[in-house]
């Protein structure tokens, strides 16, 4: 199977290549050429088996240059009992006869982009073998808090790979900050910007686009690569939990195969919910899925209207991992729903970057929202979703989590409902506490896991546990306009 850039359809690409580059030379991003289909048999293949052979099915759809052993020993590498507190690294929580919870956050950094970043390294350092390429790969993160912690967690200490990581110095929380400065490993550096995250966003794919920065990175032996969620290594293990939730679900019997269900999903940056429209178009059974934005809700007016504008104030929240105007996936069900149209695409994107603003047509429009729905979350709606999650379930969720529960409760389809929930309530503590009604006077934030562990009884993260005593090793800070130095910096060339 063949990829191409949703800029320009002529470039063809394998797949190990395109996760090897990451982003497109013409700023594209890579898609299949076309959607692989599961057949009957092998939808009914997943229920009763394991995460990792159900990864395995849907990963050699996509991957089809790795060889059968290659995408066995990512899976069995990545999806460890270990890293993720059991066999399941993707349970499903019932709340009730109707609303279901996917916990994506018990992987090593409890949150849920270790489902991609704990298995992408490993495709990435595969697909740099096949390709009998000799240079280091240099990683470099933008960050909006979550990311940035798994991708160094998921590439520390991986050979022949070096990694960089940019975020907002002051977009982050606590705990997050500590997780990303104490990082251990010989291969990682972390850097705080100045800027919020699109900022960060924006200067590294500035970097990956500057021929001068490429051309002195190849000159010492290294090449770029992106571990941002713009990788479809990034992106295509993420299809794999919305088929497990389901196969969970018919193998307790909550529904029956062929039953549909709506998924609702906390979104920012567009890959969650993207990787769930991904699995709806190979043939699972999906009812709507609801796109959940918080305060920024670029994408709430996106598909209730077709026209997306940027240009609007930014709001630092609560569920800081979705503070972004700039949903970078959205190019690639764009470029998936016009029919692989890159010349609207390309036209829509230049208008986004010159103007902040394009406008889709009706029949795209109409597409999208025969498939997606949306709705937002303000800070106070956040709150009182962390406090009736609680009170009603005795179920306790971050604000992520909470945001997806709030937009789910205004939304009623005709299925049952599987809310995303993207992070452990212990990485936004001082928020769920607020939420549950109790007090957040404490030192720091690493007091308030003890407040939050006596008030719910919920056991603290083992990592999370032992970080307030992990030393700092990266306390750097840069303009917007100094991250292509630090990246000479970092590696000495
Ligand atoms: C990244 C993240 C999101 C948003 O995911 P996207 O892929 O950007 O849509 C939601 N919640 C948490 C906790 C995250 O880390």
């Amino acid at each position: 199977m063949n990829y191409v850039s949703t800029r320009n359809k002529n470039v063809k690409i394998s797949s190990a290549q395109a996760i090897v580059k990451g982003l497109s030379e013409d700023g594209g991003l890579f898609v299949p050429e076309s959607i692989p289909k599961l057949s009957e048999s092998e939808m009914s293949s997943l229920v009763g088996s394991g995460y990792r052979s159900r990864a395995k099915l849907i990963l050699s759809k996509f991957l089809t240059d790795y060889s059968e052993e290659e995408l066995e020993s990512c899976i069995n590498g990545a999806y460890t009992v270990e890293k993720f507190a059991g066999s399941n690294p993707a349970p499903v929580k019932k709340l009730d006869d109707n609303n279901y919870v996917l916990e994506l956050w018990h992987g090593p950094t409890c949150a849920f982009k270790d489902m991609a970043l704990q298995i992408m390294p490993r495709l990435l350092t595969t697909a740099v073998k096949k390709q009998n390429s000799d240079k280091t790969i240099v990683i470099l993160v933008a960050t909006s808090g979550d990311t940035g912690k798994a991708a160094l967690e998921g590439f520390c200490d991986v050979e022949g790979t070096k990694i960089l990581v940019f975020y907002p110095a002051h977009g982050v929380s606590e705990v997050q900050k500590k997780q990303m400065t104490s990082q251990g490993g010989s291969n990682t550096s972390v850097m705080g910007v100045i800027g919020n995250f699109d900022d960060c966003q924006s200067g590294v794919k500035r970097i990956f686009s500057d021929k001068q920065a490429v051309k002195r990175l190849n000159d010492g032996g290294y090449v770029f690569s992106s571990a941002n969620s713009i990788n479809w290594g990034r992106l295509v293990p993420q299809v794999v939990y919305y088929f497990s939730a389901y196969a969970e679900l018919v193998q307790s019997g909550d529904i029956k195969m062929g039953d549909k269900l709506d998924f609702i999903v906390p979104t920012g940056n567009f890959g969650d919910i993207l990787a769930g429209y991904i699995a709806k178009e190979m043939g699972l059974y999906v009812g709507r899925l609801v796109c959940a934005s918080n305060k920024n809700n670029v994408l709430t007016d996106f598909i209730n209207t077709g026209a997306y504008n940027r240009n609007r104030d930014f709001f630092t929240t609560m569920s800081p991992s979705m503070d972004i105007l700039i949903s970078s996936n959205l190019e690639r069900l764009l470029f998936i729903m016009s029919g692989c149209d890159d010349e609207k695409i390309s036209m829509y994107m230049e208008q986004l970057s010159k103007t902040g603003k394009y406008t889709v047509y009706n029949e795209i429009l109409n597409k999208i929202q025969t498939d997606f729905a949306a709705g937002c979350a303000d800070e106070q709606q956040t709150l009182k979703a962390i406090r009736d999650a609680y009170d009603r379930y005795g179920y306790v969720i971050d604000p992520h989590t909470a945001v997806g529960y709030h937009v789910s409760g205004g939304y009623s389809g005709n299925n049952k409902k599987v809310i995303l929930s993207t992070a452990s309530p212990y990485k936004f503590p001082k928020s769920v506490i607020t939420g549950l009604g109790g007090s957040t006077q404490a030192e720091n934030e690493f007091r308030l896991f003890d407040i939050l562990n006596k008030q719910t009884g919920v056991a603290i993260p083992p990592s999370l546990a032992s970080l307030e005593s992990a030393q700092v090793r990266f306390d750097g800070e840069c303009g917007i306009n100094e991250m292509t130095e630090k990246v000479y910096e970092f590696l000495n060339i």
